[in-house]
């Protein structure tokens, strides 16, 4: 494979890489191909199975006990295939409200943030999502969020993965393997 800058000689390696593409940087894939120009320097992910990756992306984000922040909100939105103005008609919003939430200039109420989280879950709310985990998560939230998120691929399925241990017991990231 030539590269698509400068057609130079490329070489293939396999690494963890942080999947900023997606909008959230705490995201890193697990062993992934980078495909590495030797002339120019540019760098790619190669990542197969986007559908499944972002399926377990927005499903572990959609059970993280802590408040969605903008990002994760915008991500959610888009897995769910939405425009902002579609989403704000689903939510029984504005646009400029939806802009407020993505760009963290205010927070979702709880009940909205429940009703996106659902969706993200829409195939069997009431089974994966159940009530009772919804009312712990909101009583009993870790103060502090991991600085990453691991997600691997294994045959054809990307999965969370599991964190190695802080020295102090804390996981440094969640990771996904599958
Ligand atoms: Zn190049």
């Amino acid at each position: 494979m030539r590269c698509p800058n400068c057609a130079g000689e490329t070489v293939s390696c396999r690494e963890n890489h942080q999947y900023k593409e997606c909008g959230l940087d705490y995201v890193t894939l697990v062993n992934v191909e980078v495909i590495a120009c030797q002339a120019c320097g540019a760098r790619g992910a190669v990542i197969p199975g986007l559908e499944s990756l972002h399926r377990v992306i927005a499903r572990t984000v959609a059970q993280l006990p802590w408040c969605l922040d903008g990002r994760e909100i915008r991500f959610l939105r888009k897995y769910l295939g939405f425009s902002a103005a579609d989403f704000a008609n689903a939510l029984a919003t504005r646009p400029e409200t939806i802009s407020r939430w993505e760009n963290d200039k205010a927070n979702m109420s709880e009940s909205m943030e429940r009703f996106l989280r659902l969706m993200v879950f829409n195939q069997k709310p009431a089974e994966a999502y159940p009530k009772e985990e919804l009312a712990r998560r909101h009583e009993r939230r870790p103060k502090k969020k991991p600085a990453a998120f691991l997600f691997s691929k294994k045959g054809s399925r990307w999965a969370p993965d599991r964190a190695p241990a802080s020295p102090r017991g804390r996981p440094l990231a969640l990771v996904a393997r599958a």
